[in-house]
């Protein structure tokens, strides 16, 4: 590895890439097969994802037909990955198992371990036949979207592909590592005034909230429009509130803390709700959602706006808010949920979404195009990273259980193969031009700042 390090850092040429040994394994954080009843018995809120992950060296995969290699250089954690080291809703395992009876090059996947990881920032290695648009030696971030298209479903839209899969969630051979496996069609150009953890922080949640909000897959956001979002100090949310504001709608940012509220507003949002503070508390008990808070809460919006009710409702956390959020959303306008962080079966009242001709639109990462949309505007210093801390490859554990607490600020990116943050910087000028908002959105983490 260190080869390669120093080849990436020299600026290397794609032919000494080329001529560079690849190492017959790597080191990755992994979860084993054979712990998956590790936590039975253990209420869901106090399974510890650092207890499951373990950093292991597994033996180097080879590029297939259309794949590339790639030597990682930073990561981030997505809260798939919690779902993964919590072995919930169900073990990853699954997912491998049936992707290995799938096809051949599935096969590859359906191991005794696997390695996670849904971004990365990194350097080409080597690609497999039929690569044509990438080579070794270019600098590179991959979104998380792995699709065969062999199948004509998946030909207008690639999320509709039957054989669509997460990489690093539902393939093996994820981000969260030295090396990582992926399809060439899931590379997009590294922003080049970003350093290489800045770079991997930002592609699954910002292409998500993209298709969410401005696809004509989502709610073809517009301007002016009202758009609530949910947990805007966290990943998907700091992503919302950017995309947002880009397209001249006007965010409505629920938090639950002071930070988040203070980091929501250094973003340029006036509207912020803290649903903390404000003590909304959606539910009289487990099963019966409260219809005076979820008045309150509209109150408060229309509050806020002058009178006027959200365009659009970002969902995401799922059964604890999904009764409001349908409540909330204007007269025939759009709920579109991507998530359940905290159940997913909703429960909520269905009289408030015909009568008032309410659309609910379930979105799903996002095709190539729109992860490629959603990339070119973190290249043009239009939407910027919102990492908050980067934790070296071995703290992986902490850096899960950060975001599985809720303890955590925006993104939360992992050190792979870079030895520091802020490496990886291409374009100094084009940074030096957007850097008061670089560092604006990268507010510190305040446990450790
Ligand atoms: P995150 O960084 O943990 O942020 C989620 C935010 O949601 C938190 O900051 C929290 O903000 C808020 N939240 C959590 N529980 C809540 C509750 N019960 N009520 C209200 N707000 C709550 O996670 P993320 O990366 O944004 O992801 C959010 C969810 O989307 C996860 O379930 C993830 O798996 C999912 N997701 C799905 C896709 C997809 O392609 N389908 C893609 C990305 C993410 P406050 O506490 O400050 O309110």
């Amino acid at each position: 590895m260190d080869e390669i390090l120093s080849a990436i850092v020299d600026g290397a040429e794609s032919d000494d890439f080329r001529a560079l040994p690849i190492p017959e394994s790597y080191r990755g954080a992994v979860l084993l097969a054979e712990e998956t009843g590790m936590f039975e018995g253990v209420p869901s809120d106090r399974k510890d994802p650092a207890k499951a992950l373990h950093l292991q060296d597994v033996p180097t995969p080879e590029p297939g037909p259309g794949e590339a290699l790639v030597a990682v250089m930073a990561s981030a954690v997505n809260y798939n990955t919690v779902w993964s080291a919590i072995f919930e809703p169900v073990p990853t395992f699954a997912f491998l198992r049936r992707y290995g009876k799938a096809s051949e090059e599935g096969r590859r996947h359906d191991l005794p371990y696997h390695v996670l990881g849904s971004d990365l920032a990194g350097v080409v290695l080597r690609t497999g036949v039929g690569v044509s648009g990438w080579k070794p030696g270019d600098r590179v971030v991959a979104h998380c979207l792995s699709a065969g298209l062999n199948s004509a479903d998946g030909h207008d839209d690639t999320m509709l592909d039957p054989e669509q899969r997460i990489w690093g969630f539902e393939t093996n051979f994820g981000g969260l590592a030295q090396l990582a496996l992926v399809r060439a069609n899931q590379l997009m150009p590294k922003p080049r005034h970003l350093s290489w953890e800045e770079a991997a922080s930002s592609g699954l949640v910002n292409s998500t909230a993209y298709r969410q909000l401005v696809s004509r897959n989502g709610a073809r956001m517009k301007q002016g429009d009202n758009v609530l979002v949910w947990g805007a100090g966290g990943g998907l949310g700091s992503y919302a509130v950017q995309l947002v504001h880009n397209g001249g709608g006007i965010p409505i940012c629920v938090v639950s803390n002071a930070h988040k509220a203070e980091l929501v507003r250094s973003m340029g949002a006036e509207l912020v709700i803290d649903r903390a503070a404000e003590e909304f508390t959606f539910w009289r008990d487990e099963r019966t959602p409260d219809p005076k808070e979820r008045k309150r809460f509209g109150e408060r919006i229309r509050e806020l706006t002058g009178g006027e009710d959200a365009d659009i409702v970002l969902e995401h956390p799922g059964r604890e808010t999904f009764d409001v959020s349908v409540f909330v959303a204007r007269r025939g306008g759009t709920i579109v949920t991507c998530a359940s962080t905290s159940g997913y079966e909703h429960q909520y009242d269905n009289r408030y979404l015909w009568m008032s001709l309410k659309r609910i639109i379930g979105s799903h990462f996002a095709n190539y195009r729109e992860a490629w949309e959603a990339n070119r505007l973190i290249c043009k210093g239009m939407v910027h990273p919102t990492l908050s801390k980067a934790y070296p490859l071995d703290g992986v554990g902490e850096a899960v259980t950060s975001v599985r607490r809720n303890e955590h600020y925006g993104k939360v990116g992992v050190l792979c193969l870079a030895p520091e943050d802020g490496m990886g910087v291409e374009d100094e000028e084009f940074r030096a031009r957007h850097v008061e908002a670089i560092n604006r959105f990268r507010t510190p983490d305040p446990l450790t700042a």
